[in-house]
C-alpha cells in the first residue's frame, strides 16, 4: 500500500520542554484566569511540554459553554511567564490563528470536528503557511483516516514541518465503555502510512470518564505512542466543559509517575528466543482461524443459496440480533472486551451478508 514519504521535525527538535515522553496537560477550557493560574500552578513540576486550554469550544448544543474567547488568551500568556510553561490552544479558523500567532502561542492545535471539513483545515493551513508554527491535528471525529492524513497534507503542502497527530477517540453508533471508541487500528494505521508522524493520544476524550485514563494512557504506550494530551482542572466537578473526564493536578502527577515506558527493541537473547516460540504460535493459530473463516463462509454462501430460492432476505435482523447477544455473552464469560467482541461479529456478519448478496446475483434466476 502507498507510503507517503513525508519527513516531519522529530518531536525533541520542536524546542519544546520534553522528559521521557511528550505530555499536555491543562484544563478542557480556560474558565478565569484565576483558574487557569491555579491549573499552571499544579501542574509546574510536573515536566509538561505544553499546558493546554480552550477558548473557543466546539460544543455540539449551542447553549453549552462555548469558551471564554479571546479574552482568555492574555491569562494563557501570564501563566506561561509566570511558571514557565509553554501554552497551546485549540484553532477552528484563521482569526483564532491569527490571535495565536500575535501572541506566539507555542502550540496549536485542529480540533477533531474541524479536521472532518477539508473547507476548514484548508483555510487553517492558509493562516499557518509561511510560519514555523507547531501544529497537532486531532483525528476527525468519524472513523476516517483519510479526513486524518488529507487534513496533515494540507498544513504540509503550506509548508508546516512540526506537525505531530493527536488520537483522541472515534464516534461510534455503538456507545460501549467509552466515550469515543479508541479504534486503535486507525492510529496504528496512520503510523505505519506516515512513520516519522509524532503520535499523542488524549485518553480524556476517549475515556469520557476520569477513572479509565490511567488504563488508555498505559495502552497507548505500550502503543510507542509519543506522548499524552490530558485535561487537568483543579475542580474537576464544576468544570464548564468535559466535567466528568478532567482530574486534578495531583491525579495527574500520580498518573503519570505510575504508568510504565516500553521500547520496541531488545537485545536480549532469552526474550528473542521466546518470542520467537510464542509468535510462531499466533501464526498458527492466524492460518486456523482464516481457514475457519474461510468455512464459515462457504457454509454462508450456502445459506444465500437456499434463501434466494425461497425468497428470503440475506439480511435477518432478528437472527442478528440473537448472534450479536449470544457472542457478546460468550465473549464476556472468556474475557473479551464487549467491543472487540462486537467489531469482531459485525465484520464477519458483514462478509457474510457479501458472500450471500453474491449468490444472490450470480445464480441465474
Ligand atoms: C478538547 O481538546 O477539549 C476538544 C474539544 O477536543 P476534541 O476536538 O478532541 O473533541
Ligand atoms: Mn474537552
Amino acid at each position: 500500500m502507498y507510503i507517503k514519504n513525508l519527513s516531519f521535525v522529530p518531536l525533541r527538535e520542536w524546542g519544546l520542554p520534553m522528559g521521557d515522553i511528550f505530555l499536555s496537560a491543562g484544563p478542557c477550557s480556560a474558565e478565569s484566569e484565576k483558574q487557569v493560574l491555579d491549573v499552571a500552578k499544579g501542574i509546574a513540576g510536573c515536566g509538561i511540554s505544553f499546558m493546554r486550554a480552550g477558548l473557543w469550544k466546539p460544543r455540539t448544543h449551542p447553549s453549552s459553554f462555548e469558551g471564554v474567547g479571546i479574552k482568555g488568551l492574555k491569562w494563557l500568556v501570564r501563566a506561561r511567564e509566570e511558571y514557565n510553561q509553554p501554552i497551546g490552544i485549540e484553532v477552528a479558523n484563521p482569526k483564532h490563528v491569527e490571535a495565536c500567532l500575535e501572541h506566539k502561542v507555542d502550540v496549536v492545535w485542529i480540533g477533531a470536528r474541524t479536521t472532518t471539513n477539508p473547507f476548514a483545515v484548508q483555510a487553517l493551513a492558509d493562516a499557518l503557511k509561511g510560519t514555523d508554527q507547531p501544529v497537532f491535528v486531532k483525528n476527525p471525529i468519524c472513523p476516517d483516516l483519510g479526513l486524518w492524513l488529507g487534513a496533515i497534507e494540507r498544513l504540509y503542502n503550506m509548508g508546516l514541518r512540526k506537525i505531530g497527530v493527536i488520537h483522541r477517540g472515534f464516534s461510534t453508533s455503538r456507545k460501549v465503555l467509552y466515550r469515543f471508541a479508541p479504534n486503535w487500528k486507525i492510529p496504528i494505521e496512520l503510523k505505519r502510512r506516515l512513520p516519522d508522524v509524532p503520535i499523542l493520544c488524549d485518553p480524556s476524550h476517549i475515556c469520557g470518564k476520569a477513572e479509565l485514563i490511567f488504563s488508555i494512557a498505559q495502552e497507548a504506550l505500550d502503543l510507542l505512542f509519543d506522548g499524552l494530551m490530558i485535561e487537568v482542572h483543579v475542580d474537576p466537578a464544576k468544570a464548564l466543559s468535559d466535567a466528568k473526564q478532567q482530574i486534578k493536578p495531583e491525579e495527574f502527577s500520580s498518573l503519570i509517575n505510575r504508568l510504565k515506558l516500553k521500547t520496541e527493541l531488545s537485545d536480549d537473547g532469552k526474550f528473542h528466543t521466546r518470542m520467537k516460540e510464542l509468535r510462531l504460535e499466533v501464526d498458527l493459530i492466524d492460518s486456523h482461524f482464516i481457514e475457519l473463516l474461510c468455512k464459515r463462509m462457504e457454509i454462508a454462501s450456502e445459506m444465500g443459496e437456499l434463501k434466494r430460492k425461497y425468497n428470503i432476505s440475506p439480511l435477518q435482523p432478528h437472527r442478528w440480533e440473537d448472534i450479536v447477544v449470544s457472542r457478546l455473552d460468550a465473549g464476556k464469560k472468556k474475557d473479551l472486551s464487549e467491543e472487540f467482541v462486537f467489531q469482531l461479529f459485525e465484520a464477519i456478519h458483514e462478509e457474510a451478508i457479501r458472500h450471500q448478496a453474491e449468490v444472490a446475483v450470480s445464480l441465474p434466476k
